[in-house]
């Protein structure tokens, strides 16, 4: 919030200072001032304020400052402001000053932020004007910055996908609303043989590809899909669904996207390998809680190994018993 007390002191047409409302500040409080310039810095009490900024003659502690930060100490209990002159507020903003409570003072409230002569303090910090200048500046800057962070926490980094721990989180929502079950279905997928392939290759090209074979499960599925890298070379998709041949026909999309690419070992050549994947799922209305769901859709996929890969295959009751990939 700028405040008003600086309002109305104008020279000309440009504004004349600076000054920050420090407000109650109890005796021995240091207020420090980070400049980078040489600058005139005033700390006065409230009654010599307002005789500052009407041209009349005032007290102060302060003046030129050679050294940054400055330092200044309070000497008594009261309504304190601190004053930079013209040479420096283009340089100075609210977080270019602080105060230190004595020891064992309760800290002092929060600052204001700056107020100018006769000028919006944004435009008059110049360089400075990306600095947040209200708390709501700041609490935006912080959720921003908590949303980037949870967003990271969240993505695989090598594709980019959801990972592990969004994915349970997915599914745990899912299960946490009865009402999601029947028209949700839950796809594994794991790419076929890809351990000749990194043996072959090398663990680099084999990134590379796994990052293709990402952007080609993504790209085969309908916008409303979540994807997610689950493990080394395994992907999960959880889809709504109005049946489960729904879901087999996007699980089949997603393979046929990965067979039908020839993934290049190097960028720019154009020749390349032939990839498949094998793919399971079962729908969530089939299982007893998110665990079950899981172990199922892995049989279903586990089934599709069996029968020789590239290939999606639905869960069915029988499949308990007969879950050892060949
Ligand atoms: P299957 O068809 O039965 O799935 O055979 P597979 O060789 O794909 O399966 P297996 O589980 O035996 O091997 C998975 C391999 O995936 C092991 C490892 O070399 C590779 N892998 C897992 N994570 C990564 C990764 O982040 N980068 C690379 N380059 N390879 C990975
Ligand atoms: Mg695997
Ligand atoms: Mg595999």
């Amino acid at each position: 919030m700028p405040q008003k007390i600086g309002e109305g002191f104008v020279l000309g047409l440009s504004p004349r200072y600076k000054c920050y409302h420090l407000g109650k500040q109890a005796a021995g409080t240091v207020v420090e001032v980070v400049l980078s310039c040489v600058n005139n810095v005033r700390l006065m009490d409230h009654a010599n304020f307002l005789l500052y900024s009407e041209g009349k003659t005032f007290q102060f502690i302060g003046g030129r400052t050679e050294k940054s930060p400055a330092r200044l100490a309070i000497p008594r209990t009261a309504n304190w402001h601190i004053v930079v002159d013209r040479v420096g507020f283009q340089a100075l903003s609210d977080s270019n000053v602080r105060t230190i409570p004595p020891k064992g003072a309760k800290p002092a409230a929060p600052l204001l932020a700056p107020g100018t002569g006769n000028a919006a303090p944004a435009a008059a910090a110049g360089s400075q004007a990306a600095r947040p200048t209200s708390e709501a500046d700041v609490l935006t800057r912080m959720l921003n910055e908590l949303n980037t962070y949870k967003q990271i926490a969240n993505t695989d980094s090598l594709t980019g996908l959801a990972n592990r721990r969004a994915f349970d989180a997915r599914m745990t929502q899912i299960f946490s609303d009865p009402k999601n079950l029947a028209g949700t279905a839950l796809i594994l997928t794991d790419i076929d043989h890809f351990k000749s392939f990194n043996d072959r290759f090398g663990h680099l090209v084999g990134d590379r590809i796994l990052k293709s074979v990402a952007e080609a499960i993504r790209g085969s599925l309908p916008k409303a899909a979540f994807s997610a890298r689950t493990g080394g070379e395994e992907f999960g998709i959880i889809v709504q669904v109005t049946s489960p041949d729904d879901a087999f026909d996007i699980a089949e999309l997603a393979r046929r996207a990965v067979e039908s690419t020839s993934f290049t070992h190097q960028p720019g050549a154009t020749e390349g390998s032939k990839i498949t994947i094998s793919l399971g799922l079962c729908m969530a209305g089939q299982s007893l809680s998110l665990e079950d769901l899981y172990i199922k859709a892995d049989l279903a996929l586990y089934g599709s190994k069996n029968d020789g890969r590239n290939r999606t295959s639905v869960y069915q009751d029988d499949m308990q018993d007969n879950s050892t990939p060949a």
